[in-house]
């Protein structure tokens, strides 16, 4: 195997982390990068090197492309891995980072740019016969557009922007009355957010699940899948657990959703880890987006098909052919994921950085705990708030929910307010341990509501 000598991580936090195990197990070298409050982040401390970057603004430090590029060429590293968030999806760091003779662990920038509009990526692979919902082909700029589509398709539809992410920007719109505002607003949003004002109108799906394809591609064009993850309890459009596999996947379904995955990435060249986004609802899917980066989830399907997505992300990029044909990935068991965030659930999960005082990790069978937190550590509130990520395996679904009970009772996080009570609650919920779920289950079902 020739893999990398050293590599940058150009993140922080659980993912800065996961991403050295895996290297650490290969014998790679890492190089830390950190912001001023994350100088005694473990990420920092498990690095063999570590170079402070700048402020604690993500502009000022793991946003900084140019001082990352400078480092990792400085310490002599021969490629960067991004992790997700910050510069992971950014085509035109991946460029730069190509152009400075070093490797972009991911996809190469020209794929990142098409999958990075989820207008064009929309477009590309509704010609490639993969099933998209009704949507405004080239973006839309006026409110006469906008209402001309809806009273094509029916109310309700959903404003999107084409660049976004992170559910920033997204308004449903359930009549006439609203559309207007909403284009105005979604251009708004979407230009400071996103810097690009276009924006797109799709139809409006009533409590769909949502259902993702995790892919693995090398550079021969040999792409497999490792099956789906359900991620429908969300909060604001954003995931809080995800299993896999889905508990109501058939096997027409998944033969289907997998297919239409493996065409997603062909069409656009795909390499390296990433996933296919779809909406489910009433038999029917529909291609949502890809993200061109390794997932937040990746973890539970590590868990349930056996394979080390980090270790595969780091052989594809070094040049190796993918270790794996499509019929040496069976799924064993059900894995689940609870993102521990910072946050209170019982006031809309407003954030809440602070100071650990205590922490004690669970174990035992089953168990996987990704966090890069410690006791003493302050949580800055300039980042993400999730702190750790809490996975249970079984071989059966009510075994790993079983066992995921049992580590949310013995896991102490104390000092800040965290989502573990709500993960507790869930965990009893019998809609949810019937795998009733949907994308508006947690506020359908008043979970965690004073
Ligand atoms: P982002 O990239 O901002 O995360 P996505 O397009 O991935 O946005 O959508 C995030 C979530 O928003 C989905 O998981 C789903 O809950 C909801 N959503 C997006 N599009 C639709 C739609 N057309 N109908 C219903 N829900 C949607």
């Amino acid at each position: 195997m020739t893999y990398f000598d050293k590599v940058l991580i150009a993140n922080r936090g659980e993912i800065a982390i996961r991403v050295m195990r895996a290297c650490r197990e290969l014998g790679i070298e890492t190089v830390a990068i950190y912001s001023t409050p994350d100088k005694n982040a473990l990420h920092v401390k498990y690095a063999d090197e570590a170079f402070h970057i700048g402020e604690a603004h993500p502009s000022k430090s793991y946003l900084n492309q140019n001082r990352i590029i400078e480092i990792a060429t400085l310490c002599e590293a021969e490629a960067i891995h991004p992790g997700y968030g910050f510069l992971a999806e950014n085509y035109h760091f991946a460029e730069q980072v190509e152009q400075s003779n070093l490797t972009f662990i991911g996809p190469s920038s020209k794929t990142i740019h098409m999958m990075g509009s989820k207008l064009d990526s929309k477009e590309a692979m509704s010609a490639a016969g993969v099933p998209v919902l009704p949507w405004t082909k080239g973006g839309v700029t006026s409110s006469e557009a906008g209402i001309a589509f809806a009273e094509e398709i029916g109310y309700p539809v959903i404003v999107k922007a084409s660049a976004g992410g992170g559910g920033i920007g997204m308004q449903i719109v359930w009549d006439s009355s609203g559309i207007a505002e909403a284009i105005e607003k979604g251009m708004r949003i979407a230009q400071s957010a996103f810097g690009d004002p276009t924006i797109f109108i799709e139809k409006y799906l009533d409590k769909p699940r949502h259902i993702e394809v995790q892919v693995l591609s090398d550079y021969d064009g040999h792409g497999i899948h490792l099956y789906e993850r359900e991620c429908s309890i969300q909060r604001r459009h954003q995931k809080l657990v995800e299993e896999a596999p889905c508990p109501i996947m058939t096997q027409d379904l998944r033969e289907k959703m997998t297919d239409s995955a493996l065409t997603v990435a062909k069409v656009c060249n795909y390499t390296n880890a990433g996933t296919v986004e779809f909406l489910y609802f009433e038999g029917e899917y529909y291609f949502m987006e890809m993200n061109t980066r390794l997932q937040v989830e990746h973890t539970i399907s590590e868990m349930v098909t056996g394979v080390d997505i980090v270790r595969q992300q780091l052989a594809i990029a070094s040049g190796e052919p993918l270790a794996y044909e499509q019929d040496e990935i069976s799924l064993r068991g059900h894995a689940i994921e609870c993102r521990i965030n910072a946050e209170d659930p019982l006031n809309d999960f407003t954030a809440d950085p602070g100071k650990i005082v205590r922490y004690r990790s669970p174990g035992g069978p089953g168990i996987r705990v990704d966090s890069g937190i410690h006791v003493g550590y302050a949580i800055p509130p300039q980042y993400d708030s999730m702190i750790s990520k809490l996975c249970a395996y079984g071989l059966t679904r009510i075994e790993a929910i079983e066992r995921m009970r049992r580590a949310i009772y013995e896991y102490v996080i104390l000092g800040v307010k965290t989502t573990l009570p709500l993960h507790h609650s869930l965990m009893h919920n019998r809609q949810f341990i019937q795998g009733n779920t949907h994308t508006h289950f947690l506020t359908d079902q008043q979970i965690m509501r004073n």
